[in-house]
């Protein structure tokens, strides 16, 4: 129910000033995970939106991403796949680089993560600058899938990542919760 959710996320995440740094306003999901009624209620919904969009594959983005991905990928009945930070996964990958504010990072996934052509939905807990989810959805498009949707649980509007997702995915549909 919708305002089950609303009053989930109002009171379950929240606001670190000046962390990691001065001037950013860190949003903490601890609170969520740490209680089952508002976690449970989170991984419903997007498990909802995953149903909804067809999609036989979850891409979850580390490291938050997975937390909850990997519930969702189970309550929707589909299976999980890890994108990961470079390094991390021991088979062959795809990678895909991407600017940060003041560096570059990688991302990689399996080659074989995914049946050629098969719905993904890529989640993550915050869709910020844009970046993460630009490059996951190369990876996905890289490794023969269809990336279908992006499921987050907020946007920081300020930010610009869903002009800049949309600018180079329109045909993927964003749900924040
Ligand atoms: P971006 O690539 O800029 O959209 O950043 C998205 C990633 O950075 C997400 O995986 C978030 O976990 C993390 N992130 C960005 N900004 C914040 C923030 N203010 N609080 C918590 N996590 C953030």
């Amino acid at each position: 129910e919708r305002s089950v959710l609303d009053q989930v996320l109002a009171t379950r995440i929240l606001d670190v000033l000046d962390y990691p740094k001065p001037g950013i306003v860190f949003k903490d999901i601890t609170p969520l995970l740490g209680d089952p009624t508002a976690f449970g209620t989170v991984v419903g919904a997007m498990a909802e939106q995953v149903r909804a969009s067809g999609a036989t594959r979850i891409a979850g983005l580390e490291a938050r991403g997975f937390l909850l991905a990997a519930p969702v990928a189970l309550a929707a009945g589909v299976g999980f796949v890890p994108v990961r930070k470079a390094g991390k996964l021991p088979r062959a990958t795809y990678r895909e680089d991407y600017a940060l504010e003041y560096a570059t990072a990688t991302i990689e996934v399996h080659r074989d993560a995914f049946v050629p052509g098969e719905r993904v939905m890529i989640v993550d807990d915050i869709l910020a600058t844009g970046g993460t989810a630009v490059a996951a959805a190369k990876l996905v498009r890289d490794a023969g899938a269809v990336p279908v949707g992006l499921s987050v649980l907020m946007e920081l509007g300020f930010l610009g990542g869903r002009e800049r997702f949309a600018a180079s995915a329109p045909d993927i549909g964003i749900h924040t919760l």
